[in-house]
């Protein structure tokens, strides 16, 4: 059985939605009867469509702007998760659990006064109640609850739902206007630079190759490895403290948070630190010259061996393959 409405704040560039708004899609669609999305701008009416929406409700962010504020801002998109739920009356708000999302989430659920979980793994109905999933303490329990105060707002974590396609096109387009909250206009946008795209997204990608101290500042074999498996680099701490690579690729407890379908650690030890942020990936596997590293203790597949004997020999196999 499912509830009767869901609405998902989706993202998307003017052409395609973001993975994200994907897997919220599909997860709305897996528990509820019909899916409504909220978004800024000329929406991609049909992929929406494709990956749930019934209806969207798109604002037109030129009024956003002309009311001084920035259509980034998660004050701005709190208040169009605010007046979309007024306008549908939803059973649950869902959106993706990244930095703007756990800001937007916390926000929307203190304006609606309602109850809110970020960081989810996943939403189920039963017996017509919501029943969420996340993991706490590192990874090391899942728990599972419910929101009995207002409209629910769920946060799920990038990649935790597979996104679906269906076969529809088409979903009805309504436009919707906001108020744009005041405290919205107490920061300005100065100037913003687009990061130079060098793979998938570290956060979405369903392979993740992450270089630790082991690498000795030499990125370019994880990178070889990341691009035959069509996955993203993240790194340890002390890789991104040593300057090897972007600080954005760091994974763990002050880093990102990822759950893909691969990670693959060079050079890692396993510290609780790091594994707190990649302890949901669904296969590990481990190359460190100590067989004592506690990531031999998590790792599905362990190679305990120098990097640079073990590395080029996996690279030659997986070219082999026709990777
Ligand atoms: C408050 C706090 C927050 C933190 N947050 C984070 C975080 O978010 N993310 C994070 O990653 N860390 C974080 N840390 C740091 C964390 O505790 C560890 O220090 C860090 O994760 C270790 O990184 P590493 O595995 O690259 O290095 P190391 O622990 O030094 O491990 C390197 C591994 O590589 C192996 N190795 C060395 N040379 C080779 C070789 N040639 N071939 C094969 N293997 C080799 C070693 O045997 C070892 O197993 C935090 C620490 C604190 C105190």
């Amino acid at each position: 059985m499912k509830v009767e409405t869901v609405l998902v704040l989706s993202r998307h560039d003017g052409h395609e939605l973001s993975e994200s708004s994907r897997e919220m899609l599909t997860a709305a669609r897996n528990v509820a009867d019909r899916v409504v999305s909220a978004t800024f701008g000329e929406p991609p009416v049909a992929e929406l469509a494709r990956y749930g929406a019934d209806e969207i409700l798109a604002v037109d962010p030129a009024t956003v702007e002309a009311a001084g504020a920035d259509p980034n801002h998660p004050a701005v998109w709190s208040a169009l998760a605010v007046a979309a739920a007024k306008q549908v009356n939803p059973r649950a708000v869902f959106l993706a659990s990244s930095y703007l999302g756990k800001e937007i989430a916390a926000q929307t659920a203190v304006t609606l006064d309602s109850g809110v979980i970020t960081d989810a793994d996943s939403v189920t109905v039963d017996n017509n109640q919501l029943s969420i999933t996340k993991a706490v303490f590192s990874g090391s329990w899942a728990t599972s609850g419910e929101i009995i105060r207002g409209i629910p707002v769920v946060a799920l974590r990038p990649t935790a739902v597979e996104a679906v396609a269906t076969d529809r096109t088409e979903a009805t387009v309504t436009p919707l206007t906001i108020e744009v909250p005041e405290r919205a206009g107490r920061t300005r946008l100065v100037s913003r630079t687009v990061r130079e795209n060098t793979g998938p997204n570290l956060t979405e990608s369903q392979v993740v190759v992450v270089g630790g101290r082991g690498l000795d500042g030499d990125f370019g074999p994880a990178r070889e490895l990341a691009e035959l498996l069509g996955g993203a680099v993240g790194a340890t701490r002390v890789a991104c403290d040593e300057g090897w690579i972007d600080r954005s690729a760091q994974i763990g407890q002050t880093g990102e948070t990822i759950a893909p379908k691969l990670y693959i650690g060079l050079g890692v030890s396993g510290a609780v630190h790091h594994t707190s942020g990649m302890l949901a990936s669904e296969t590990i596997v481990a190359i460190s010259d100590d067989a004592e590293a506690p990531i031999f203790e998590i790792a599905d597949f362990g190679v305990v061996g120098d990097l640079d004997n073990v590395l080029p020999q996996a690279i030659a196999e997986l070219k082999k393959a026709g990777l």
